[in-house]
């Protein structure tokens, strides 16, 4: 099997060409963020990815997890890793500098994400959780708090877990009913059963912090009504050691398809010791902050799971011999050409290669928001940013963990019946990855926060910036060389049809409840399509900048031809998606549920 390589060159690339990172350097704190320090961290995560990650993912995913006596023991080596993790000070990379992190940028730490995820998607999720949590910290929880746990949790010495879903209670969140009893002394007990909580107990650290949804007595019905508590796994004495082990257990493993070093459990909490984390009934606006952040991840684990096929499936097309190519005269005794001489076999390889570039452009782009947000110092600038990131958000974690699946099966498609058997890897990615489109809220559910909240508000207000941005590329790319120009017109037209969707979207959110929910995803997809369509044209223009100075450059010339196998290939696909938006579709409504 082929090892994984970081794609190093192309997230300087998208720094490069996409980001602007000279931008960097007028934000707070990003005043030393040069090249070279970019390129430092990138190359030695990716040996951290490649070198100790990667070779252990197939191991892992065999040997899976056990719980004995009450402990989960994570696969040979699983933890080791973690500690190694930690020790490289990856944990902190964009942790709080107040706290032990290294304030590092968001773009940087989606970067250094891809590869985690590209080595193992099963180790990338405790690591993404934790990297979730320091935001919430930095957000709500007091000076005191951030003392006892920020710093454990920037160290990487203690790991986190989002407690949100019960067996009842999974989208429905309102509807979950874990208690919080005050108990007089400031802190609070927590009873109740969480399940499919990720790392909820393991041996990669010394202790757990659990970040779990409960409600207060006489707290109103709904999603209102939830606080936020932390539930350490051993709690915590005046002197910062660990003292006694909480009152929770695991009531079992989830027996999950993938992801099989990271141990999903079932969590029961008897009367444990909680802290109120934030404000009374804020809790769910508070676990938001850490879901958000958690959603950009997976968007990255699908742009990461997709880079990682795509190396598996291009490096056997580049040495399977199989027939001749079209442009040949058929000739049984001729040599055979490699797979790649077949027009349908380059086809999925650049539907892998175009689809997840793009995506790695957007995430961290979006990475790039949060730093802007937080960093910039126009409060203007900080708002437009925040509201970019939040409406990419939604539309990043659907549109590209649905993409991982479908990159994964491509691949098998290309080794033909090699890619149907374990020994590519590549089955396991498609197990691995087909879980970025149920947690962290289902894809659906992106969709419909997407058009309801982000486009429906204020007047698509969130739209009408992303638009305006898109127009300013097309003109800026007017400038540019004649390949570029040539890229433009597809853009135009994709963005013409996002205008009119979102018109109708932005309507049918306050009138027609049914086929607003029922568009949702094709919009979803529209919008997606087209801030693929400006980031290509954005790279394409900067790539054809750079070959004016290094004409042989293959690196740049690649960079052309796929972007243009993106306007003609994959940008198509905005067509059925607009039609299906326009059409205002009720998705078989009036068909009897006793007919399904
Ligand atoms: C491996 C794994 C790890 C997980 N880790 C965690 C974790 O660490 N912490 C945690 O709290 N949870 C975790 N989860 C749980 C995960 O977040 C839930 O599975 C997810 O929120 C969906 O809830 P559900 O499974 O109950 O599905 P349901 O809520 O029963 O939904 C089933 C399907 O119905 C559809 N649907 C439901 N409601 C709507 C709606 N309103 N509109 C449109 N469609 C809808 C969606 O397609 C959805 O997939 C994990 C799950 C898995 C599989």
């Amino acid at each position: 099997m082929a090892a994984y390589r970081a794609p190093i060159k192309d997230q300087r690339f998208v720094f490069q060409s996409y980001l602007d990172i000279e931008r960097y350097r007028a934000f707070a704190g990003h005043e030393d963020m040069t090249d070279e320090t970019l390129n430092a961290i990138l190359t030695e995560a990716g040996k951290f990815a490649s070198d100790v990650i990667a070779p252990q993912n197939p191991h892992w995913d065999r040997q899976g997890c056990v719980l004995e006596n009450g402990v989960v023991r994570t696969p040979d080596g699983f933890a080791t890793a973690f500690r190694d993790y930690a020790a490289g000070g990856w944990a902190g990379l964009t942790g709080d500098p107040a706290y032990g992190g290294q304030g590092l940028p968001r773009s940087l730490g989606a970067a250094c994400m891809e590869v985690l995820n590209g080595a193992s998607m099963g180790f990338g999720i405790t690591p993404s959780l934790c990297g979730a949590a320091q935001r919430v910290f930095e957000d709500v929880a007091s000076d005191e708090q951030k003392e006892i746990y920020l710093s454990k949790i920037v160290a990487g010495e203690w790991t986190v877990t989002m407690d949100i879903t019960e067996p009842h209670a999974g989208t429905d969140v309102g509807t979950m009913r874990t208690k919080a009893a005050p108990v007089g002394d400031g802190s609070y007990a927590i009873t109740g059963q969480k399940v499919w909580i990720s790392g909820g107990d393991h041996d990669m650290a010394d202790n757990i912090v659990h970040l779990v949804l409960a409600k207060l007595p006489g707290a109103v019905a709904g999603p209102r009504g939830i606080s936020l508590f932390i539930v350490p796994k051993f709690l915590v004495k005046t002197d910062g050691t660990l003292g006694t082990r909480n009152l929770m257990s695991v009531g079992s493993l989830e027996d999950k398809m993938g992801n099989h070093g990271n141990p999903t459990c079932v969590m029961h909490y008897e009367d444990a010791t909680g802290f109120l984390l934030g404000v009374e009934h804020r809790g769910l606006p508070a676990m938001f902050t850490m879901m958000n952040a958690v959603r950009l991840d997976v968007a990255v684990q699908g742009v990461a799971i997709a880079e990682a096929a795509y190396q598996i499936a291009a490096d056997y097309a580049k040495t399977r011999l199989q027939g001749q190519g079209p442009d040949k005269n058929p000739d049984p005794n001729a040599p055979r050409d490699t797979i790649l001489a077949h027009p349908d076999v380059r086809r999925m390889l650049l539907t892998i290669r175009s689809v997840a570039e793009a995506g790695r452009a957007l995430c961290m782009k979006t990475g790039m928001m949060f730093d802007v947000a937080n960093n910039a110092r126009d409060p203007m600038v900080n708002a437009e940013a925040i509201m970019r990131a939040s409406l990419f958000t939604p539309m990043l974690k659907s549109y590209f963990s649905e993409f991982g699946v479908e990159a994964a099966n491509l691949a098998i498609q290309c080794l033909g019946g090699a890619g149907y058997s374990k020994n590519y890897g590549l089955e396991q990615l498609v197990r691995d990855a087909r879980l970025g489109m149920i947690y962290e809220g289902a894809n659906g559910i992106q969709a419909l926060d997407l058009v309801k909240r982000k486009v429906g508000s204020d007047d698509g207000a969130a739209m009408t910036s992303f638009m305006g941005g898109v127009a300013t590329t097309i003109a800026n790319a007017e400038r540019g060389g004649t390949f570029t120009q040539n890229l433009i017109q597809p853009v135009r037209q994709v963005l013409a049809k996002l205008n009119e969707a979102t018109n109708q979207v932005v309507d049918d959110a306050a009138f027609h409840p049914v086929a607003s929910a029922a568009s949702a995803m094709a919009y979803l997809r529209l919008f997606a399509l087209t801030a693929m369509a400006e980031a290509w044209l954005k790279m394409a223009q900067a790539a054809e900048g750079a070959l004016v100075s290094a004409p042989t450059t293959d690196f740049y010339k690649t960079k052309l031809h796929t972007a243009a196998f993106f306007m003609n290939e994959i940008l198509p696909d905005a067509d059925g998606n607009f039609r299906r938006v326009k059409e205002r579709p009720d998705n078989g409504w009036a068909i009897p549920n006793a007919h399904f």
